[in-house]
């Protein structure tokens, strides 16, 4: 279980990453990890600067080889919340290109640089050694949160929870070391990092990562370029969909992949059936976090479900729970409430939070703060985040997600969000936050609150219609509410 890597020493002239003009073989890559994770001797904690190339999967792989808990950063966060990155996980060095320019605040660390060896054949013993000898429940990675809803929290991730949500994916997804993957998510995160590189590396895999995200670069990689998987955020695939009517390539390169993957935030409902009626492709979604890695997926081959995250991983168990505490039993789809889980695939812990660690557990479930509710076959849908999407309006709980896919069906919206706002009569009414398609003839706020009742229901109606040129959003391409509801009452 210990062993991250099992697939590295027999695959060793088998390409394993390919990012941009710098590729791979497993035994390069080896070598290269080997040599810096030598370098790491001594270190307790050490930060990697994560930017989207094949130097932070050395690096990230060099830490994991030699034991040594891993902070991904941001290379574009900004001065204050590196600050905050820095101050709470305190690392003794930090891995970084070469020729990267890092900022002030990393400055005053130890500098360990990756590269360019670290890209290119190294001498060395090619011996991945040790690895077994590591205890599978220490930090295998300190993870920030996305900080969508507050302040970034450090996530304290074993081998076995790494190891324990790789080995389910690859077995709800028949993810084997033929698979090539593409992928152009950033890499401090769980998506990018871990399922996109650790979970090809773990396999025997493939991966291919764009450095940058580009409907080009997807079409050249997939299908025909080899590619099998791809794997996104819904931003991602809603430029996809865009694309496809005029793109006969891309139409072949997704109609030609063994799995398209979608996770981080919900997919709207428009851009499942656009991506289906070009491609006859389903895009399978799976929902996960930090804290838990990943919880629920769709399974390829099964009927297409827009707006379902499928049912749990293997391994996992997953419950929902009201208000009260009391576990709901019905599989109704309409019953909402909260998700929790457990299993091998969780976090150990928030760093330096041992209140908040304390307060997300009920026992040894986890409280995921996504609300749901769960179809008859017992597959998930989520209905939002428990702080911002679930609005509590004359008496019903309306969850944002429905709203903003009802907003999305109607031709004059191109993204849609979907807010509560304290109201006297109401207690919170229901604000929409809306993207025109042609931003110089928006459809009226009337004609949008008629749509979403005549699709829905009278209480599901937006009390208010709000205009902006884009939504705020953060590096995964999630929706910023809090920013929302703060332009709202400002
Ligand atoms: P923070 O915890 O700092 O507020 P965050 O919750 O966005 O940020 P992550 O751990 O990166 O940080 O994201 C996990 C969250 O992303 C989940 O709790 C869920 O709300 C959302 N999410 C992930 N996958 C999906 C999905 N397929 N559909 C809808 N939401 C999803
Ligand atoms: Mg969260």
């Amino acid at each position: 279980m210990s062993v991250l890597f099992p697939a590295v020493a027999a695959r060793s002239d088998r390409p394993a990453l390919r990012c941009g003009a710098d590729s791979l073989t497993y035994g390069e890559l080896a070598r290269a990890a080997g040599a810096l994770a030598a370098r790491l001797d001594g270190v307790e904690r050490v930060a990697v600067w994560a930017t989207p190339t094949a130097r932070t999967a050395v690096a990230v792989v060099a830490a994991l080889l030699a034991g040594v808990p891993a902070v991904p950063l941001n290379p574009r966060t900004g001065e204050r919340e590196l600050a905050h990155v820095l101050g709470d996980s305190a690392p003794g060095a930090v891995l970084a290109g070469a020729e990267d320019m890092l900022p002030e605040g990393l400055a005053k660390l130890p500098r360990i640089d990756v590269g360019p060896d670290a890209t290119g054949p190294t001498p060395g013993t090619g011996a991945v050694t040790g690895e077994k000898d590591i205890d599978p429940e220490s930090p295998a990675l300190i993870v920030y949160t996305s900080g969508t809803t507050g302040p970034p929290k450090g996530v304290l991730l074993s081998r076995r929870a790494v190891a324990a949500s790789l080995d389910a994916l690859a077995e709800a997804w028949a993810w084997t070391s033929d698979d090539v993957l593409v992928h152009a998510l950033p890499l401090f995160h769980v998506h990018g990092l871990v399922l996109g590189i650790l979970g090809p590396l773990r396999r025997g895999g493939e991966v291919r990562h764009l450095g940058a995200f580009s409907v080009e670069g997807v079409a050249r990689e997939l299908g025909a370029g080899g590619g099998t998987v791809l794997f996104g955020v819904p931003t991602m695939y809603h430029r996809l969909a865009d694309a496809l009517p005029h793109d006969e390539g891309l139409v072949r390169a997704l109609a030609g992949a063994r799995l398209l993957v979608s996770g981080s935030a919900a997919l709207p409902v428009r851009d499942h059936e656009r991506i289906a009626a070009a491609t006859g492709r389903t895009v399978v979604e799976r929902y996960g976090m930090s804290e838990t890695l990943m919880n629920t997926s769709v399974r390829p081959g099964g009927e297409p479900r827009p707006g379902t995250v499928g049912t749990p991983l293997p391994g996992v168990e997953l419950r929902l729970v009201d208000e009260d505490g009391s576990v709901l039993g019905a599989y109704d789809g309409e019953t909402v409430g909260e998700v929790q889980v457990r299993g091998p695939n969780l976090f150990s812990g928030y760093l330096n939070r041992p209140e908040a660690t304390a307060e997300a557990f009920d026992g040894d479930w986890f409280r995921t703060g996504d609300m749901a509710v769960r179809e008859a076959d017992g597959a998930v849908r989520l209905v939002g985040r428990r702080a911002t999407d679930l609005i509590k309006s004359g008496g019903y709980k309306i969850g944002a997600g429905e709203i903003e896919n009802a907003l999305l069906d109607h031709p004059g919206v191109r993204e849609a969000a979907v807010t509560g706002e304290p109201d006297p009569d109401l207690g919170e009414r229901i604000v929409a936050w809306v993207v025109p398609a042609d931003a110089s003839a928006p459809p009226s706020g009337t004609e949008l609150a008629d749509h979403v009742a005549g699709l829905l229901a009278p209480h599901k109606r937006p009390r208010a219609v709000r205009y902006l040129d884009a939504l705020p959003r953060n590096d995964m391409g999630k929706v910023l509410k809090k920013a929302l509801c703060a332009a709202g009452s400002g």
